[in-house]
């Protein structure tokens, strides 16, 4: 379901991505690159979810977080540099109903958001997936972040189960590897494609050979499919010189 997600970040390369990600889930997204644009957009555009950075130029996370809770209540998760400024942060009680300390997987932050959307839906009566079910009896619990298959828990790493779910939100959609390293690892070129083999070799390992796909040149998919591909971004998955794919 389409959210209006507002963005206050001033590091560009991580607004961008976040906002890249949200809308590939179907979100409106924008974005505020300081505190005092935060607080004007949050009064003007009414955000189902703020996504909001504890340092910023102008007014910090915390006084925006006051500011836009001033009105009405609206669902803040808050992003900090370090584990010790979350301490202290949930320590002041500011308002904020999550947080996150950089560096953060994309499906983590995805994973927050929705946990955060289900809250507010639960008010409201709407609901969102909280499994999902693959071929080879495979099922992926969300909100516990468990994959069973056959009824066994396979146990994957955080950035396994982080590429799995990317892949299982688009079944039969062939995706490159540039666009999973943004889904899933937030990179914004592909430098780290050698990165995505190897976490798909690591997969196939634990839930075997046929889970995913390779699609030769392109990507990688779940599932049956045609190549209309989520191919959005560029085919071009071999600019490092890598074999087209780790062919099983
Ligand atoms: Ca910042």
């Amino acid at each position: 379901m389409a959210r209006q997600i507002l963005v206050v970040e001033d590091e560009a390369l991580i607004a961008d991505a976040i906002a890249a990600r949200l809308r590939s889930e179907g979100h409106e997204v924008r974005i505020a690159a300081d505190g005092p644009s935060g607080v004007a957009y949050a009064e003007r555009f009414e955000p189902d979810l703020v996504i909001l950075d504890l340092m910023l130029p102008g007014l910090d996370g915390l006084e925006v977080c006051r500011q836009i809770q001033r009105e009405r209540h609206v669902p803040v998760l808050m992003l900090t540099a370090r584990d010790d400024e979350t301490d202290l942060v949930i320590g002041l009680a500011v308002g904020a109903d999550d947080y996150l300390t950089k560096p953060f997987s994309m499906r983590e932050l995805v994973a927050r958001v929705q946990a955060l959307l289900r809250r507010l839906d639960a008010l409201t009566g709407r609901t969102l997936p909280k499994s999902i079910q693959l071929d080879d009896d495979i099922d992926i619990d969300l909100d516990a972040r468990r994959v069973r298959q056959r009824g066994e828990v396979v146990h994957l790493t955080p950035t396994e189960f982080d590429l799995l779910v990317g892949l299982a939100e688009r079944p039969g959609r062939v995706l490159t590897r540039e666009r999973l390293l943004v889904d899933v690892w937030g990179y914004r070129d592909g430098s780290g494609a050698r990165t995505v083999d190897s976490h798909v070799r690591a997969l196939r390992r634990k839930l075997g050979d046929g889970v995913v796909r390779t699609v030769h040149g392109v990507g990688y998919a779940l599932g049956e499919g045609t190549d209309e591909a989520g191919a959005t971004a560029d085919p071009a998955p071999n600019a490092d010189g890598a074999e087209a794919a780790d062919a099983p």
